[in-house]
């Protein structure tokens, strides 16, 4: 297997730092010294440690949310504070549980098979699988496909499904042994998991390992660009350890032979990119026009140079202040404010704000598994979506921002009463 031995391209100027010793010390992929801070949000819990009342009277730890920027390789991140492992070992996202992401994934699957003529002879190999909510729309194709996900009880339900999956993290060793027992993918796949690997070399060499010589990667994570240009602090937390840009991608991937040569953007999560990658060897795939239009929009954006990064702190700071000029006004007034939503953003906005039970009596969620818990850190009560209607609140601070639209058109009844919505992100915006 020559890809396996591929020697590192000449774009890095510098060694690679050994994996262990880069993510103590410094940059997660060029080892450089963090020095130049990207955001400081204080500390926070990890995001989706959700309370038990029983837990409200015990300690709880926090965790710094303070972003760098690399000053060599431009990858914005954060150091590892906590161990990979302690936040994802008993994971409990199932990504089937959102309707509008298995249409995106229906989408997805229809289109590679279309454009990479997937058939009975392809593999198909998605890296951080979850429950196969992805895979599933191949294998009802015929196409063999294999995921690989660490969580196990998420893994499970995968193989119930019919989606082959084994329970393991990604990386050198794990591409090594597909390698070995005659795996490789025509297609390689791994949606919004980039940001959360601890080791991106060691994660990047393995996509290298995995892909057959005329194969393809696609991979799909949140655009730094948009987290900058809309105000999307909120999206920073623990389990995200680095922030992309096609520019930091592309120099990620270079450095272990790979090439990207395509780019879709996509509105998920505020704005994502789906890069397209393949082997340096490879010169059948020319880079796309719009790949490089991309590429000169964050040039001209500013992203390779450090005043582009440091000015986003005090854009964050003005949301604060205006996110509590608007509170403190309202309970002044004798207004009352819940939330609606309890994502993984609302409790870093919360906790950065510093917004608990005096602001917001509480919040509501769908999820039967939120209800009755408490937000970490804020200990703010998590209720049914009922609890709305009982309370006729003033105003209703909407946490999910990006399901703006969609929650608008569910909570149109908190008008029946003269409430009004609010959102936070990019900017405070009361709706009418
Ligand atoms: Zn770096």
């Amino acid at each position: 297997m020559g890809t396996m031995t591929a020697p590192l391209t000449a774009t890095m100027s510098e060694p690679l730092v050994a994996p262990a010793a880069a993510s103590k010390r410094g940059c997660l992929f060029c080892g450089t010294p963090l020095t130049h801070t990207f955001v400081d949000l204080g500390k926070s819990p990890l995001c989706e440690s959700y309370l038990s009342a029983r837990q409200l009277d015990t300690m709880e730890p926090f965790y710094p949310l303070h972003v760098y920027v690399c000053a060599e390789c431009f990858l914005v991140q954060l150091k590892e504070y906590v161990s990979g492992e302690e936040i994802f070992s008993e994971y409990a996202y199932f990504s089937s549980y959102s309707d509008s992401w298995l249409a995106h994934a229906r989408r997805y699957t229809e289109q590679m098979i279309d454009q990479l003529q997937l058939d009975r002879e392809s593999q198909v190999i998605e890296v951080a699988s979850n429950d196969g909510y992805l895979l599933q729309y191949f294998v009802e194709r015929g196409i063999p496909a294999l995921g690989i996900e660490p969580a196990a009880n998420v893994a499970k339900v995968a193989v119930e499904k019919g989606v082959p999956t084994l329970v393991k993290f990604f990386g050198r060793d794990t591409a090594r042994e597909l390698v070995e027992e005659g795996t490789q993918a025509d297609l390689l796949l791994g949606n919004n998991v980039l940001a959360q690997v601890p080791d991106i070399n060691d994660f990047v060499a393995g996509l290298k390992i995995a892909l057959a010589p005329r194969g393809v990667i696609t991979i799909e994570f949140p655009h730094l660009m948009q987290l900058v240009a809309n105000n999307q602090f909120d999206t920073i937390y623990h389990e995200h350890f680095s922030y992309f840009s096609w520019a930091s991608a592309e120099r990620i991937f270079a450095a272990h032979g790979l090439v990207l040569y395509d780019v879709e953007e996509l509105p998920t999560h505020g704005g994502s990119l789906r890069i397209y990658a393949r082997h340096e060897e490879d010169e059948s795939k020319p880079l796309t026009a719009r790949a490089r239009a991309l590429r000169q929009r964050e040039v001209d954006a500013g992203l390779l140079s450090l005043e582009y990064y440091r000015s986003f702190a005090s854009q964050v700071e003005a949301t604060k202040r205006d996110l509590l000029d608007f509170l403190i006004t309202a309970k002044r007034d004798g207004k009352r404010v819940v939330g609606y939503g309890a994502p993984g953003k609302g409790n870093t906005l919360l906790n950065y704000c510093g917004v608990r039970t005096d602001f917001l009596d509480f919040t509501v969620d769908r999820s039967p598994y939120k209800q009755g818990k408490f937000l970490p850190g804020t200990q703010i009560p998590i209720r049914h979506p009922d609890a709305l209607r009982e309370a006729r609140p003033d105003y209703v601070l909407i946490l999910p921002w990006n399901l703006r639209d969609e929650i608008r058109t569910q909570l149109d009844y908190v008008r029946e009463w003269g409430g009004r919505l609010v959102v936070p992100i990019p900017r405070l915006e009361v709706l009418d």
